[in-house]
C-alpha cells in the first residue's frame, strides 16, 4: 500500500483539493483576467498584489453565487426545518482559500495562478482575518457553520457585524499595546427595534456571507446585523444646535454594532453589551418569524404557530443571546396573542442552550435595574417565568427554601440580578456541555438542582473542529498523504482515519509522516519571533543533541509556570500584560544566552489569530493542554494539534479526557490532579508555599523571577504575578508542577527515538476522527434539533450565467 508517490503522481491522483483539469484552469484564468480588467479596471502593468487578490476572490465568488441562490431556492421549495445558530461571535478567519477548498477549486486555482506567473501564497496572505470572535467560542461557531453546510442542514448563523473585531495585538519592548482592525461585507434590508430608556429606534441591516459546504453544492448563509439609525432619526427640532445634536445622536444608535467586547470568559456587565445582546436577538427573531410565516403561497401565508418547533430550532451559543427567550415570549403573547402556557410550551421546544464554562466570573448575571430601564417588558416576562417556575418547585419541595433561592432566576444578594444561565435552562428543551467531563460537572455542580429535576434535559455534545480548514487547508501535505493511503472519503467521515492503524508499523508510511512534519520545521522559522496570550511556543533548534544541562532543566520549569499563567488573565488587562512581559523577559535572557540561545528560543507569537493558528499548528510537535482539571470546558486547540500530528502533554480536563480515551492513555502524556483530586485539595485547603518548600526546582524558578533575574533594572516588576501564584492562585498551579516535570521527562525520552515518536503521532492522528465538528453537528442534529443530516447534493448550477432566472430571483426575495 504505502509506497511513496512522486509529487507528480500525487498531483494526478489526489483530488481532495479539486481536479486540476485543463478546462478548469482555462476558465479560472479567463475569469481572473476579466475581473482584473472589468471589475478592478487594471492591467498587468499597474495591478498591485491587492488587485490580484481581489481578481481571484471575484473569480472564486462567481462559482459560489449560483450555488448559493440554488440552495436558498431549494430551502424555499422544500421548506425543511431550519436550524438557527445564535452567537455573539463568529471567528471566521480568512475565506478565500476555504471557499476554493470547499468548492473543489484549490488545485485548479493554484495551477491557474502559477501559469499567470503569480504566487498563490502571496495572494492568500493579502486577506485580513474576519476577527469577529475572541477565541474558542467564536471559532466553534465558525467550524459549526462549515459542518452544517457540509451535512446539508438548512442552517443559518446569526450574529453581529462588528465594525471593529478583536484588536490586532502589538508588542513593544515586551509590553502589549493594542491597535484596532476593520472587517468587511455586503448587502441591505432592515428591521426596527426599540429600546425603552431613550425610546430610540435602531435599524438592523443584514450583511450576508455565503457558507459553502464541502463539495456538495450547498451554500448556507451567515447573516450578521449592523446597527443603523433611521433616516428620520430624531430630526424633529429644527434649530441648528438641535440639528447637530440629532446628527451626532445617530452615532449613539450605530454604536451598538461598533465593537466586539474583548472579554473571553469574563462577564463585564456593560450596558452597551446588553444592547448588543438584545439587538441581535430582536433582529434575528423578526427574521425567523418572517421566514416561518412565508410558504410557497407567499409571505404571511402560515398563520398558526402550533407547528413552530417542528419548523424552527434555535441554538443559543452560551447565554449571550439568552434574551431570545423572553423576546420570543413577547412576540407570541403580545403580538401574536397566544395564551401564556401555549407560548411557553412552544418557546421551550424551540430553544436549546450550550454552556461553555463553569468559571463563576464568566456567568452572565444582568442587574435587574439595568433591565428595568432598558427592557422593562422583558423583565416583566422574566418575572412571570420565574413565578411559575418557583410555584412548581415550591409544590415539589415545600420545605426547602434554600433550594428555591438557589434555583430562582433572580439572585438577591448584592443587588438583584437575573441569572441568565437559569433563564436558558428553563426556556430550553435541551442543555449541553461541550465535553463529557464538562457535561458531568455542570450536572453535579453549577446546575445540579436543575438536573435533579429534569435529568433528561441535560446532554453532552463534545466539541469538534472542521477537518476542511484544520487539515486540508492548513496541512495539505498531510491531507494528501492520508488520502493516498486510505482514500479521500475521510474528509467527510473523519472516523475513517482509524484505517491508518493498519500502517502504524509500515516503514515507508512512518518515513512519509515524519517528512511531512519536517516540511513545517523550516516553516517555523518563517514566522517572526512572536507569541499569543495563550500560547508559549518554545522551539529547540537541534533537539536531538540538546537534551541535558542544568539551565535547560530550569528553563523547562519556567515554561511550565508561564504556560500555566495566562489562564488567570481574564479579569483584568493588568495581569495579562504582566504575563506577556514576563514571557518576553524570559525570552530576552534565553535567546541572548551564548550557550542556551543557540539551541533554544523562547518566542511570543504576537497577534495570535485563525490565520496564524493555521501556520503554527501543523508545525508543532508537542501540544500543551495543561489546565487545572475541571477548569477548561473542552478546548478545541487540543483537537487541531492532534489531527495535525502533534503529541499532547495534558491534564485530565476538557476534551483531553476523550482524546486519551480514543488514542489510549499511553499515547498521550497525561499528568496532574484529576477533578476528584482538585476537590479533595479544595477541602484540605491549597497552600502554594507547601509546594514551593517541598520542590527545589520550583523554588529555583520562583526565586529567579523574584530576584529580578529576568528584569534587573526593575527587580520588582513581576511582583503581582508572583504574589498571585503564592497567595491567591485559584488554579493551584504549583500542585501539578512535580508531575508535569515527570511527564516532560517522558516526552524528552521519546523524542530521542524519532521512529517511536512518529508511530505515536500516527496513532494519535488515527484516533482523532471523533473530533470532527461533522460528528458534533450530526449529534446536535439528531439529539437536539430533530433534523437529519443528508448526503443529498443540491444540483449544481448549470451555467453561472443562467443561474439568476425568474424563480431564483423570486426565491431570493423571500430569503
Ligand atoms: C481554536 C482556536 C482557539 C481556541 O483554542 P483553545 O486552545 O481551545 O482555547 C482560539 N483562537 C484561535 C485563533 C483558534 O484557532
Amino acid at each position: 500500500m504505502a509506497t511513496p508517490l512522486t509529487d507528480q503522481e500525487k498531483r494526478k491522483q489526489i483530488s481532495i483539493r479539486g481536479i486540476v483539469g485543463v478546462e478548469n484552469v482555462a476558465e479560472i484564468k479567463k475569469g481572473f483576467n476579466r475581473h482584473l480588467h472589468f471589475t478592478l479596471v487594471k492591467d498587468r502593468n499597474i495591478a498591485t498584489p491587492r488587485d490580484y487578490y481581489f481578481a481571484l476572490a471575484h473569480t472564486v465568488r462567481d462559482h459560489l453565487v449560483g450555488r448559493w441562490i440554488r440552495t436558498q431556492q431549494y430551502y424555499y421549495e422544500v421548506d425543511p426545518k431550519r436550524v438557527y445558530y445564535l452567537s455573539l461571535e463568529f471567528y471566521m478567519g480568512r475565506t478565500l482559500q476555504n471557499t476554493m477548498i470547499n468548492l473543489g477549486l484549490q488545485n485548479a486555482c493554484d495551477e491557474a495562478i502559477y501559469q499567470l506567473g503569480l504566487d498563490m501564497e502571496d495572494l492568500e496572505e493579502m486577506e485580513e482575518d474576519a476577527g469577529l470572535g475572541n477565541g474558542g467560542l467564536g471559532r466553534l461557531a465558525a467550524c459549526f457553520l462549515d459542518s452544517m453546510a457540509t451535512l446539508g442542514l438548512a442552517a443559518y448563523g446569526y450574529g453581529i457585524r462588528y465594525e471593529y473585531g478583536i484588536f490586532n495585538q502589538k508588542i513593544r519592548d515586551g509590553w502589549q499595546v493594542n491597535n484596532t482592525t476593520r472587517p468587511l461585507g455586503l448587502a441591505p434590508k432592515t428591521f426596527r427595534q426599540k429600546f425603552k430608556k431613550t425610546s430610540t429606534v435602531v435599524l438592523a441591516m443584514p450583511y450576508d456571507t455565503p457558507i459553502p459546504g464541502f463539495m456538495n453544492n450547498t451554500v448556507n448563509t451567515m447573516r450578521l446585523w449592523s446597527a443603523k439609525a433611521p433616516n428620520d432619526f430624531n430630526l424633529r427640532d429644527f434649530n441648528v444646535g438641535d440639528y447637530i445634536e440629532a446628527v451626532l445622536d445617530r452615532n449613539l444608535a450605530e454604536n451598538i454594532s461598533r465593537v466586539l467586547y474583548p472579554n473571553d470568559n469574563f462577564f463585564e456587565g456593560k450596558e452597551l453589551r446588553l444592547k448588543q445582546e438584545y439587538f441581535v436577538v430582536a433582529a434575528t427573531l423578526q427574521d425567523i418569524i418572517r421566514r416561518f410565516k412565508t410558504t410557497k403561497k407567499g409571505a404571511g401565508a402560515r398563520t398558526s404557530f402550533q407547528g413552530f418547533p417542528e419548523k424552527v430550532a434555535i441554538q443559543l451559543n452560551d447565554t449571550h443571546p439568552a434574551m431570545a427567550i423572553p423576546e420570543l415570549m413577547r412576540i407570541f403573547v403580545d403580538i401574536e396573542k397566544l395564551d401564556w402556557d401555549t407560548a411557553w410550551d412552544l418557546t421551550k421546544r424551540t430553544f436549546a442552550y450550550t454552556n461553555h464554562t463553569v468559571l463563576p466570573e464568566a456567568l452572565e448575571r444582568w442587574p435587574v435595574e439595568l433591565l428595568e430601564t432598558l427592557l422593562p417588558r422583558h423583565l416583566q416576562i422574566i418575572y412571570r417565568i420565574n413565578q411559575s417556575h418557583l410555584d412548581v418547585r415550591t409544590s415539589l419541595f415545600p420545605e426547602d427554601m434554600d433550594r428555591l433561592r438557589r434555583m430562582s432566576l433572580i439572585e438577591e444578594d448584592g443587588g438583584k440580578r437575573v441569572n441568565m444561565a437559569h433563564l436558558c435552562i428553563l426556556g430550553s428543551h435541551a442543555v449541553n456541555g461541550v465535553a463529557q467531563i464538562h457535561s458531568d460537572i455542570i450536572k453535579t455542580s453549577v446546575f445540579r438542582d436543575f438536573s435533579e429535576l429534569e435529568p433528561d434535559k441535560f446532554q453532552n455534545k463534545t466539541n469538534g473542529i472542521t477537518p476542511r480548514r484544520w487539515l486540508l487547508l492548513c496541512n495539505p501535505g498531510l491531507a494528501e498523504l492520508i488520502a493516498a493511503v486510505i482514500g479521500e472519503d475521510y474528509v467527510k467521515d473523519l472516523s475513517q482515519l482509524k484505517k491508518l492503524m493498519l500502517l502504524v508499523d509500515n516503514e515507508a508510511f512512518i518515513r512519509d509522516v515524519s517528512k511531512v512534519k519536517q516540511q513545517f520545521f523550516t516553516l517555523k522559522y518563517k514566522i517572526n519571533l512572536k507569541i499569543s496570550l495563550r500560547q508559549l511556543i518554545y522551539y529547540e533548534v537541534n533537539p536531538r543533541r540538546a537534551r541535558a544541562g542544568q539551565s535547560k532543566t530550569i528553563l523547562r520549569f519556567i515554561f511550565y509556570v508561564i504556560l500555566c499563567l495566562p489562564l488567570q488573565a481574564a479579569p483584568g488587562y493588568h495581569m495579562a500584560k504582566m504575563i506577556i512581559k514576563l514571557i518576553t523577559a524570559v525570552g530576552d535572557v534565553v535567546n541572548n544566552d551564548p550557550v542556551v540561545g543557540s539551541k533554544l528560543k523562547v518566542i511570543y507569537l504576537e497577534n495570535y489569530r485563525v490565520s496564524l493558528a493555521e501556520k503554527v499548528i501543523p508545525a508543532t510537535d508537542l501540544s500543551e493542554q495543561i489546565s487545572t482539571a475541571g477548569t477548561e470546558a473542552s478546548g478545541t486547540g487540543n483537537m487541531k494539534f492532534m489531527l495535525n500530528g502533534a503529541l499532547t502533554i495534558g491534564t485530565m480536563d476538557g476534551a483531553n479526557v476523550e482524546m486519551a480515551e480514543e488514542a489510549g492513555e499511553e499515547n498521550l502524556f497525561i499528568f496532574g490532579m484529576r477533578v476528584e483530586d482538585v476537590a479533595a485539595l479544595d477541602l484540605k485547603g491549597y497552600d502554594a508555599m507547601v509546594y514551593y518548600k517541598r520542590n527545589p526546582e520550583l523554588r529555583c524558578v520562583m526565586d529567579l523571577i523574584t530576584s529580578g533575574y529576568f528584569n534587573p533594572k526593575n527587580p520588582d516588576l513581576f511582583k503581582d504575578v508572583t504574589d498571585m501564584l503564592f497567595k491567591y492562585d485559584r488554579f493551584k498551579v504549583f500542585a501539578d508542577f512535580d508531575d508535569y516535570v515527570k511527564a516532560q521527562e517522558k516526552v524528552s525520552k521519546l523524542y530521542q527515538k524519532p521512529k517511536e515518536w512518529t508511530k505515536m503521532v500516527i496513532k494519535n492522528i488515527a484516533a482523532s476522527g471523533k473530533f470532527s465538528s461533522d460528528r458534533t453537528i450530526s449529534d446536535y442534529a439528531r439529539e437536539v434539533w430533530g433534523v437529519e443530516p443528508t448526503d443529498l447534493k443540491i444540483p449544481p448550477p448549470s451555467e453561472p450565467r443562467e443561474a439568476i432566472d425568474e424563480t431564483a430571483a423570486r426565491a431570493l426575495n423571500k430569503m
